[in-house]
Order: structure tokens, then C-alpha cells, then sequence
């Protein structure tokens, strides 16, 4: 009954880099609508994982099964097609450009082929108001996370946290059904964290899915119903963040490095 619930789905992932085995058999499930952890010593293999989810990497094995249909092998602009985004820890894009114009990046290669379509005569109307619609939501959404006031800034003078808030505005904007955020909460200091936390159980209650690593443990432990353990590529644990503080092995794995 479990696996009808699952938004997400991976088997038996692996992946190799020459001799190292980052991700050796992992198999997991995430439920819709929830908000699970993956956590792991550094090097568990948490950050390849996301990689092949997305489609960053693609898997040596092992199947993706996203809102019930087989994603593995799409790329990372495919995927968010299907509402499957990550937030990437970027700094490259940002440089040189404003909060704005990172905010209108999101929509590269996915509206850019239904907005031409209408640069049509007869139809210029319906791209006006398709604009003005797009420009609306990257107005709603700089609101909802209060960087509205930062939108004429350069993207490269923000703050860490601010940066943070920008890159989860940005994946929103593709309308995504579930967000993978890899560690969402560094360099953010408390009062934007809390922001980014109540924004991402707001969201949550509205039905977005959201899968974080975090090193935080206190935010995956406070805030995540489920917990997921790698360790050496593999998935050690699965469960409450009671369950997983009362587990034996993951207490060895953190011990034992
Ligand atoms: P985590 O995010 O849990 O710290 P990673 O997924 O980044 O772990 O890394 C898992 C293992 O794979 C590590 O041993 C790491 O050195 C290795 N690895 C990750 N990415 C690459 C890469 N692009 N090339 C070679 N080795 C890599
Ligand atoms: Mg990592």
C-alpha cells in the first residue's frame, strides 16, 4: 500500500567512478507530500545519489520510478518537465546577474519553445499575457521567501542565506511536484533558517514533496518525518527520526566514519 503512495521510487542504484562504488544498491521510496532526510557520513554517497535522481549522473544500474513512470536516463531538464527539481549550490550563474534575472532563468528551455510558438501574427495578444502571467509569479514567489526588496540587486551580493532562498525561489518557479534540496540551510543564519524552514513546511502542507540533505541534524530531527541513512553507497536505515536515533548501525556508521 506503501509504494502506491510513493511520488519517487529508486532501485538498485549504482554508480561508479573508475575503482569508487559511490552509490552501490540503493533502494528507497519517498512518499507524497512528505519531508524526508537523507543523511550520511561525508562520502555515503548522498550528493551522487541526488545526481542520478536529477539526471546529473547517469546510473551504471538501477531504475528511477517517478509519479509512477520510468525516468531513468531523462536529463535534468526533462525531469523538471515532469515536476522533479533540485536546487544545485550555485554561485556560477549568479555573478553578474540580478535576483530578477536569475528568477527568469528558471524558465530556460521549458517555456522558451511555447513562447515562441505564439510570436506568431494574430497571436502576439496571448504572449503579452503569458509574460505578464510569468512575470506575476516571479513577483509571487520573490514575496513569498520576502527577497522582493533584493529583485534590481547583483545575485552576487547577497548573503548565504538570502542566496539559499533565492535558489528554492527559482526551483518553485518550474512548478515542480518535488524539490531535492541539497543543504538547503548552509551558511544561513538562524532567522533565515527558520524563514526557509516555515517556507518549506508551508509548501509541504500544499502538497510539494521535498527530499534535503542536511548536515544539520537538529533540522533533519526536528523537522523531517523520515529519515534515510547512507553509509558506503548504500541505504543503512529508513525511518522515524526516533527510529533512526535509536539504530545501532547508524550510530556505528557516524562512530566509525
Ligand atoms: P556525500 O554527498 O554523501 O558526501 P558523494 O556522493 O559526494 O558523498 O561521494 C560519494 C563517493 O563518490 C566519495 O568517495 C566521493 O569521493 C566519490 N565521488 C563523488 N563524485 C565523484 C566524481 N565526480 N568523481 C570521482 N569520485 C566521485
Ligand atoms: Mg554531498
Amino acid at each position: 500500500a506503501r509504494a502506491e503512495t510513493d511520488i519517487l521510487r529508486v532501485s538498485n542504484l549504482e554508480k561508479r567512478f573508475g575503482g569508487i562504488v559511490a552509490v552501490d544498491g540503493a533502494s528507497f521510496g519517498i512518499e507524497r507530500g512528505s519531508l524526508t532526510g537523507l543523511i550520511g557520513p561525508n562520502g555515503a554517497g548522498k550528493s551522487t545519489t541526488f545526481n542520478l535522481i536529477t539526471g546529473v549522473h547517469r546510473a551504471d544500474a538501477g531504475r528511477v520510478i517517478f509519479q509512477g513512470e520510468d525516468v531513468t536516463g531523462l536529463g535534468p531538464q526533462q525531469l523538471v518537465g515532469r515536476g522533479l527539481v533540485r536546487t544545485f549550490q550555485i554561485s556560477r550563474e549568479l555573478s553578474g546577474m540580478t535576483v530578477l534575472e536569475n528568477m527568469l532563468l528558471a524558465f530556460q528551455g521549458q517555456l522558451g519553445e511555447s513562447l515562441w510558438r505564439t510570436v506568431t501574427p494574430g497571436v502576439r495578444g496571448s504572449l503579452v499575457e503569458q509574460e505578464r502571467e510569468l512575470l506575476d509569479r516571479v513577483w509571487e514567489t520573490l514575496e513569498l521567501f520576502e527577497i522582493d526588496h533584493l529583485a534590481h540587486e547583483d545575485a552576487a551580493n547577497l548573503s548565504g542565506g538570502q542566496r539559499k532562498l533565492l535558489e528554492l525561489s527559482r526551483a518553485l518557479l518550474t512548478d515542480p511536484d518535488m524539490l531535492l534540496l541539497d543543504e538547503p540551510m548552509a551558511g544561513v543564519n538562524p532567522t533565515l533558517e527558520k524563514k526557509l524552514l516555515d517556507r518549506i513546511h508551508e509548501l509541504r502542507s500544499q502538497g510539494y514533496t521535498f527530499l534535503l540533505v542536511e548536515h544539520d541534524m537538529d533540522v533533519i530531527m526536528n523537522n523531517c518525518e523520515t529519515v534515510i541513512v547512507m553509509h558506503q553507497g548504500q541505504v543503512l536505515s529508513q525511518g522515524t527520526p526516533e527510529e533512526i536515533q535509536g539504530d545501532e548501525r547508524v550510530i556505528e556508521a557516524y562512530l566509525g566514519g
